[in-house]
């Protein structure tokens, strides 16, 4: 090999080195050099946080944001980016109800809700749930507690979170600004758990055909455990259901049972089905190990479009009274389940879903939902006239 050749080679190498350096380096440089930028520019937009037990600093800090056109001081827990992304304290934005939102933080999660729309997200994970099914946000949740003022909040990546529950997000000359969208319904009360609502004087033309169905019964009592029976607890809940219904001339509803007896799942089905029902509601009583919590509500994902109905289909049932179920229960939200093989979910031809209220093998949950039995059929009829005042189906 002949020197020259080998300083060639040697050159060429070492190119080819410096361009793979640049090639690296060149991002990393260009965030820099923004970062820089930005706190030249004011020299205040530091954040440092606790974040997971650790002091963090985050740049690009905005003491105010604007909701629904009204500003909102931030100077306490100020938004900052994370990895490109804006993140804001969920509390303050979503919680003071200016947007129609409703804000639960506790220190395993914190969950968001618009109209039917339920996000829960969990601290340092960058999948969310909404409405069960996972989503992925800008950046992760953050339970973080702000250095300066001492206060713990949870922070959420704003865009992402506006996207999912179809708020207007807009970054204007490093102001954000948060809005309804702007061709939104007027939100129907989705609130009121204690009272029933009250019926309309005018009796409507064509009434709302609902179908409920309180699962198993005689010889078939489901779950059981510490003395509770799933069949028993199932058919309560309909039966203070049917209270409220039978006095709300909007409905006519159809009860797959209202005794302990046993229809077969398809008979339960065919007679949804022949009752031209708009919907059918199935209330069960989950069970798995002592530990297992939270309420759930399964649907059929694959009929959501072939068993659509009156504007409506059961995808938006399940989570409508997904929402109302868990909120009544007070357990954990365990959101939407797809169960395509469920006889109630297959063979209906109707939006259908089926309430899963909590778990009857934990002993706390199987002892605070016998003591409120009642309340979830009244939360089961607020839901349904919730949803229906929703569709424009209940005046
Ligand atoms: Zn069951």
């Amino acid at each position: 090999m002949s020197t020259i050749s080998f300083t060639k080679r040697a050159i060429g190498i070492l190119m080819a080195l410096a361009l793979l350096l640049m090639v690296f380096v060149e991002p990393l440089g260009v965030r820099a050099e923004s970062d820089r930028a930005e706190v030249m520019s004011k020299s205040t937009s530091k954040v440092q946080v606790t974040y997971k037990n650790r002091i963090r600093t985050y740049y690009h800090a905005l003491k105010k944001v604007y909701v629904n056109r009204k500003k909102k001081s931030l100077s306490k827990y100020p938004i900052f980016k994370k990895s490109g992304t804006y993140m804001g304290p969920a509390e303050i934005l979503f919680g003071n109800g200016e947007l129609g939102t409703a804000y639960d933080g506790n220190s395993k999660r914190v969950a968001i809700r618009l109209n039917n729309t339920l996000i829960i997200m969990h601290n340092g994970k960058k999948k969310a749930y909404v409405n069960g099914k996972k989503r992925s946000l800008g950046a992760p949740a953050m339970l973080v507690n702000y250095k300066k003022s001492g206060k713990t909040m949870w922070v959420v990546p704003i865009k992402s979170v506006c996207n999912i529950l179809g708020l207007d997000y807009h970054l204007i000359k490093g102001n954000i600004l948060i809005t309804k969208a702007t061709d939104q319904e007027s939100s129907s009360d989705t609130t009121e758990t204690e009272t029933a609502t009250a019926p309309a004087n005018n009796v409507p033309s064509q009434k709302i055909i609902v179908c409920l169905d309180a699962g198993h019964g005689g010889s078939d009592s489901g779950a059981s455990a510490y003395g509770f029976i799933e069949k028993n607890m199932n058919l309560a809940i309909v039966l203070a259901a049917k209270r409220y219904f039978d006095q709300d001339p909007h409905f006519q509803v159809y009860y797959t049972r209202l005794t302990d007896v046993l229809p077969s799942l398809n008979a339960r089905c065919a007679f949804a089905n022949q009752k031209n029902a708009d919907f059918f509601i199935s209330v069960h009583i989950n069970s798995y190990k002592k530990t297992s919590s939270g309420t759930e509500t399964l649907y059929n994902a694959s009929r959501v479009q072939k068993t659509a109905k009156n504007g409506l289909n059961s995808y938006e049932l399940a989570s409508w009274m997904q929402t109302w179920a868990a909120t009544a229960t007070g357990f954990g939200n365990r959101g939407l389940v797809n169960r395509p093989k469920l006889i109630v979910l297959k063979n209906t031809k109707m939006p259908a879903c089926l309430i899963e209220y909590g778990f009857i093998s934990n002993p706390s949950e199987a002892k605070r939902m016998n003591m409120n039995l009642g309340n979830y059929g009244l939360a089961l009829y607020n839901g349904v006239v919730a949803l229906m005042k929703n569709k424009g189906r209940y005046r």
